[in-house]
């Protein structure tokens, strides 16, 4: 069974439609990100979940019940917002503790039970402060802290680190994917942030206009993409993707790129089709017998590792290098076990 499954959902706000025959079943346990470019409908989809905005058509199911027509309040779900959605004029202990009063527990339940989670979060210290005598990691601990005291069956986070510095964002990141190996909990997370996909998620559903572009590991969706979209959302900088015209077709497994042949075996070649190469996957050293001339136009450094940026005609290079280019023309190699192939449609070949 699954542990949460949505089925042909769909929403719409007027001519908009937002989110589009969506049909996904998650284990439990798993942390699942939602990972898509700003617009494509992942809070609205964790806004259904939640409660907090009615699902047009469709089922969402969580342990094979029916949350369609629940109240936010029966759901047993907590949400934790970009925003932080703090009292200001509550201190720590008031803000974690809010969620409680509407149930039936004593006064000592609930001391413990914020204590428990100000322990688990580091912010013991903090239960007399206001929100704005904290740092915005401290905020998003206190609004994560009240999600917890709740005990629910699945949290919902929705873009919880964007508003945090860089050196913070990443801090905090490590703190979550702690949580959750500690606590087992369900988790669906929202990001637009690949970073965050690839480092917090156990499955990733990359989201696009609505639907669902793959779903899947991060590896998975890293090594195996099954389109452009995906392959160029994923790594950064993105894959490199080069056209190859119909009339760069030489036969069904030869064709020219960059005015190189080459040769790929059992392969069928009949009309355009897209070769993609990661940056990192392009050797400045003779790997290949793919090699191509190329112009410099700029390398970034990034201390450890080298963007360089070239072309070669119109077409743009990345490459990801550990050495340093002084030079202005370079040649690279491009591995044939590396590439990438795709259809006219932009999906991948199978090889
Ligand atoms: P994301 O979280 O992926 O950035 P959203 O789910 O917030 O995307 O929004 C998806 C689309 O739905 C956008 O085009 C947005 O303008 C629209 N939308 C979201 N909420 C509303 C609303 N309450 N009323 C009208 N349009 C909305
Ligand atoms: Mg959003």
């Amino acid at each position: 069974m699954a542990f949460l499954k949505f089925e042909d959902i769909d929403k719409s706000f007027g001519e908009n439609n937002v989110i589009s025959k969506f049909n996904l079943e998650v284990e439990k346990g798993k942390f699942i990100v939602l990972l898509g470019p700003s617009g494509c409908g992942k809070s609205t989809l964790l806004r259904m979940i939640a409660g907090l905005e009615k699902i047009d058509y469709g089922k969402i199911l969580l342990e094979n019940n029916l949350l369609n027509n629940l109240l936010p309040s029966k759901r047993q779900i907590a949400m934790v917002f970009q925003s932080y959605a703090l009292y200001p004029h509550m201190n720590v202990f008031q803000n974690i503790s809010f969620g409680l009063k509407s149930e039936k527990i004593s006064k000592d339940q609930i001391k413990e039970k914020v204590i428990e989670a100000a322990k688990i979060l580091k912010i013991e210290d903090l239960l007399d402060r206001r929100p704005k005598e904290l740092s915005g990691g401290q905020r998003q601990r206190v609004a994560i802290g009240r999600a917890i005291t709740r005990n629910p069956k699945l949290f919902l986070f929705d873009e919880p680190l964007s508003n945090l510095d860089a050196a913070l964002r990443s801090e905090m990141r490590v703190e979550i994917s702690k949580l959750h190996k500690k606590l087992k909990s369900n988790i669906v997370y929202v990001t637009h942030d690949q970073i965050e996909a690839m480092t917090l998620a156990d499955r990733i559903v990359i989201m696009n206009n609505g639907k669902i572009e793959q779903f899947g590991s991060p590896e998975d969706i890293y090594n195996n993409p099954t389109n452009i979209f995906v392959a160029e959302f994923i790594g950064n900088p993105k894959m490199n993707i080069l056209k190859i015209k119909t009339q760069d077709i030489i036969n069904k497994s030869t064709f020219k790129l960059l005015n190189k042949e080459i040769r790929i075996e059992n392969s069928n070649f009949d009309r355009e089709f897209y070769i993609g190469i990661r940056p990192e996957d392009i050797s400045l050293e003779k790997k290949s017998e793919i090699a191509i001339d190329i112009n410099v136009d700029l390398v970034e450094n990034l201390g450890s590792e080298k963007i360089i940026y070239g072309h070669l005609d119109d077409t743009e290079i990345r490459i990801k290098s550990s050495k340093n280019i002084k030079d202005k023309n370079i040649t690279i190699y491009l591995p044939k076990n590396k590439l990438y192939l795709f259809d006219n449609n932009k999906n991948r070949l199978k090889a």
